[in-house]
């Protein structure tokens, strides 16, 4: 017998609860929540309730299907999605479908699988489509669809949890007798097809349908409309409610200008009523968007000491464990990537010690498993041992997952972990033979879907819940939060439209669920009736990521123009409004030190020995210096199908030495160049077995060294008395007492700096030199001479000064050499009967008197005596000289500056 219970107001439905009795009446709600409301309810009454008596729809229907067709199992739907696409695999060409289309036809499947799974729908439907005169664009998918549904239930035997009621129409429904009377108060969440199930189970059973039916039910035509259709099926009675028209007050409903301020009027709200002696288990806070708001509202709660009843919970996939499983799995596939790859090397740690830094640089660049013979630990731990492309049963693969998982936990320390994902996975998928990759897939989806508790939640605390789940919560206060559309709205989740899904209804019966009304809606109106002492409905002009949002129509329908509320400060605003200066000096003090801000005096190094670079990172910025000199921090390039930058510039610099040495630009050509290249490769192990990525940069080389052979040849033919020095060692002191550069090794404080000098040019008959630094084109830190000493360049007359002493070489010009343009006009020359006056193209701006030189020299000298006497006072500071210099500089990522005004 089927029974329909019109109730008015919600709280009809607690009287009626305070009449259930677990012995003679099963209770069935739609969500979790109000079961253990229900069950609870029972136990203080009855002291006891059996599992049968408090239900939820879906394990019913779940209880029922496991009875009536047992062999069929309920799986995932990434089970499913993988199962159509082996369908499309498999018969894509008979249906005339690409693989792309997978997820359409899921949809499709899922949005026509009440029709389909029916026992007589499909002939109906094909008729109805033929007499249609314009045939709807989505029939072309009905045979697909049940070529496809009969692949998965026939074939592979399994459906998915939410075709349970679809499938269920097709089984022997008169085998369902329930010993007691049933209750449905599903709100809502009735379906169309649900309440066809009961309509038929009703000549067998006593079912009772509680329907609400508010003054305001033409406001959702579609979600009630599921028990109009059935309403001439059952006896009909209605509750009478005195209060049931009774209106909200306007000024409960709050508007914000941002979600923040609406946050902070929540957590006063509660304190007060905390205060004022409420229970905080009886103060409910519920919102269509509750998960938005948990963050910086239980921020909030815990600093006023408020308890709230909300699970902490964390997906199975973001503990270590798993990663670092997934990790290695993913690392013994050819499709293994940088960041599986350092997951999972980390595990091995102990065993494979090797400088972080280094291993990033060797497998940044990680294109496929072929790279991990960079290092041969790697190597022997991950390469190619699994092959994505296999197709295995399930078990077979758990065999391979289980050896897998011994590498990570050899000592079965998470055996209960594992035991759980284990026996997860086999009851969400079926033993068919599928690619290795797709199981792979399948594992991490039931990971990232499974939770587990990371803390319990206080059994006397605030209960904090989605609208949804207020079904039959007592609570003498409310506060209904985050009354905006964007939680409140319905969703458009159906492909077939609405027009189809009505006029199939009415012709045949056919049962397809309608497009999604709000559900939020409904149930903030419904459940916003229930009797409480005080609630407040509130909602907020910007969201805390600065995202405008439009008030609901249900806040406007009871507030058109919400005024602005006062409310006392929380505990957060009186911290931050006591912070008083002296912490702030404290706090700047601490900050200072961290970021560096100001120059602070680290005694420990003791730097004797210095590079020319060095001294013009001391100038650029002291913390730059300190960072690679001090702390020996290093960036390695990263390894990859390019040869790194700092060793091409090295292997160029060598090939012109080659070319200069003995003046070979005059003899020698490709060939030789060729030999002394892959002399170097050997010697440098480049691209070992790779001759295929060598050879494009052997090329490359050989075409520079070829033109810059050319330009020396016809450059120098004229100088024959001039002599090269190559890849010199320069060395020279700084004395700290007369502040100057000297050959001889002071007694007093100094420094020695050594250096290593690319080319030296000397004329053998005037002893005049000519400095050259190799540039492969121009850049902000290759100036003309008069910008060195202010931009930081000193390298090349530190070694002007230093060959004069070293070699007793006179009027030493200085030049930078760009190689890409042969370009050397970025030096100078002192122009005085200079034997190099001819030997490039000097501009006049390059050719100097000697007061010029004398003039630059000096300065150089101040600048070196200032320079000196800070490294040797050992203060150290992040501050740039010029905000230029920190763009190209490597550690941008280490220092604080970005923190710094
Ligand atoms: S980024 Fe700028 S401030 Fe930081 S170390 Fe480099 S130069 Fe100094």
């Amino acid at each position: 017998m089927l029974e329909f219970t019109l109730v008015k107001h919600p709280d009809d439905i607690r009287v009626k609860l305070n009449e259930f009795n677990p012995l003679t009446t099963t209770w069935i709600v739609s969500d979790l929540k109000s079961k253990q409301e229900i069950q609870q309810q029972c136990i203080e009454k009855y002291g006891f309730y059996s599992d049968e008596a408090i239900l939820r729809v879906s394990d019913f229907w779940k209880m029922w299907m496991r009875r009536l067709a047992p062999s069929t199992q309920i799986v995932s739907s990434e089970f499913i999605r993988v199962l159509i696409s082996q369908f499309i695999e498999s018969y894509g060409h008979v249906y005339s479908i690409q693989a792309h289309e997978a997820k359409t036809l899921y949809k499709y499947v899922s949005d026509l699988a009440p029709l389909l799974l029916h026992p007589h729908s499909f002939e109906v439907l094909i008729d109805w489509i033929e007499e249609k005169e314009t045939k709807p664009q989505w029939s072309k998918w009905i045979a697909i669809s049940q070529g496809c549904l009969d692949y998965i239930a026939q074939e592979h035997n399994c459906i998915e949890s939410a075709w349970i009621v679809s499938y269920l129409q097709k089984l022997a429904l008169e085998k369902i007798v329930w010993p007691k009377k049933l209750v449905f108060d599903l709100g809502s969440q009735m379906t169309s097809l649900e309440m066809g199930l009961l309509n038929t189970l009703a000549r067998d059973n006593q079912i009772e349908i509680i329907v609400p039916d508010p003054e305001w039910k033409n406001k959702f035509h579609f979600i009630l409309n599921t028990y109009k259709d059935y309403s001439g099926f059952a006896a009909t009675t209605a509750s009478q409610h005195t209060d049931a028209s009774k209106k909200l007050s306007a000024q409960n409903f709050i508007r914000f200008n941002s979600e923040i301020n609406e946050i902070k009027f929540i957590t006063t709200k509660i304190r007060g009523w905390i205060e004022a002696g409420v229970k905080p288990e009886n103060i409910l806070v519920l919102s269509p968007r509750i998960e938005d708001y948990w963050p910086i509202l239980n921020f909030h709660l815990e600093a006023e000491g408020i308890h709230t009843q909300k699970d902490l919970v964390s997906s199975l996939i973001s503990l270590g464990v798993i990663q670092r499983w997934l990790s290695t799995i993913h690392a013994q596939t050819k499709n293994v990537t940088w960041s599986k790859l350092e997951m999972s090397y980390a595990s091995y740690a102990e065993d494979n010690k090797f400088q972080f830094e280094k291993f990033k640089a060797a497998f940044t660049e990680l294109l496929d498993d072929g790279d991990l013979a960079r290092l041969l630990a790697a190597k022997e731990l991950f390469y190619q041992k699994i092959n994505l492309d296999e197709k295995l049963k399930r078990d077979q693969f758990l065999v391979a997952m289980l050896q897998s998982w011994i590498t990570v936990d050899p000592g079965l320390e998470h055996k209960k972990l594992l035991q759980g994902v284990i026996k997860d996975f086999i009851q969400q998928t079926v033993d068919v033979r599928l690619r290795l990759s797709d199981w792979l897939t399948l594992l991490s989806s039931r990971l990232a879907k499974k939770e587990i508790k990371v803390e319990q939640t206080a059994k006397s605390g605030v209960q904090v819940l989605p609208i949804n789940s207020a079904q039959v919560l007592d609570a003498t206060h409310r506060l209904w939060v985050g009354l905006d559309e964007s939680g409140l709205k319905g969703k458009q989740t159906s492909l077939i439209p609405l027009s189809d899904i009505e006029e199939l209804k009415k012709t045949f019966d056919l049962a397809l669920d309608y497009p999604e009304e709000s559900h939020a809606d409904f149930n903030l109106r419904w459940y916003a009736m229930a009797d409480c002492k005080e609630q407040h409905f509130t909602c907020a002009h910007v969201s805390t990521t600065g995202e405008p949002l439009t008030t609901s129509l249900y806040f406007l329908e009871n507030n058109k123009k919400p005024q602005a509320v006062d409310y006392p400060a929380t505990l957060v605003d009186i911290r931050q409004q006591k912070f008083n200066p002296d912490q702030h000096k404290d706090l700047e003090k601490k900050l200072n030190l961290e970021t560096m801000a100001h120059p602070i005096e680290i005694s420990n190094f003791n730097f004797k020995s210095l590079a020319p670079t060095d001294i013009e990172s001391y100038d650029q910025c002291s913390f730059k210096f300190l960072a690679r000199k001090g702390f020996r921090l290093q960036q390695y390039d990263v390894l990859g199908l390019e040869i790194d930058p700092r060793q091409k510039g090295t292997l160029i610099h060598d090939l012109f030495k080659f070319i200069v040495q003995d003046k070979n630009y005059l003899t020698i050509g490709e060939k030789e160049i060729s030999a002394h290249l892959e002399k170097e490769r050997v010697a440098r192990n480049l691209f070992p077995f790779l001759d295929v990525f060598w050879g494009p940069h052997k090329e490359k080389l050989i075409a520079i060294g070829l033109k810059f052979i050319a330009a020396e040849k016809a450059r120098l033919s004229a100088f024959t008395s001039v002599r090269h020095k190559t890849e010199e060692t320069i060395q020279v002191f700084y004395d700290l007492v007369k502040f100057e550069f000297t050959q001889t090794e002071p007694a007093g404080p100094h420094f020695l700096i050594r250096g290593r000098l690319d080319r030296l040019d000397v004329d053998e008959n005037t002893k005049q030199g000519m400095v050259i630094d190799y540039k492969s084109t121009k850049t902000s830190a290759s100036n003309f001479y008069d910008k060195w000493v202010d931009n930081s360049e000193f390298q090349l007359l530190i070694y002007s000064l230093a060959v004069e002493q070293m070699f007793g070489v006179t009027n030493v010009g200085a030049i930078y050499y760009f190689y890409k343009t042969l370009e050397q006009k970025h030096g100078y020359l002192v122009d005085e009967n200079n034997v190099f006056k001819d030997y490039v193209k000097f501009s006049k701006k390059t050719l100097i008197k000697p007061e010029a030189q004398t003039d630059l020299y000096a300065s150089f000298q101040t600048k070196m005596k200032e320079i000196f006497t800070n490294i040797e006072q050992k203060t150290y500071a992040v501050k740039p000289a010029d905000r230029k210099f920190c763009e190209k500089c490597e550690w941008i990522g280490t220092c604080r500056v970005k923190n710094l005004k």
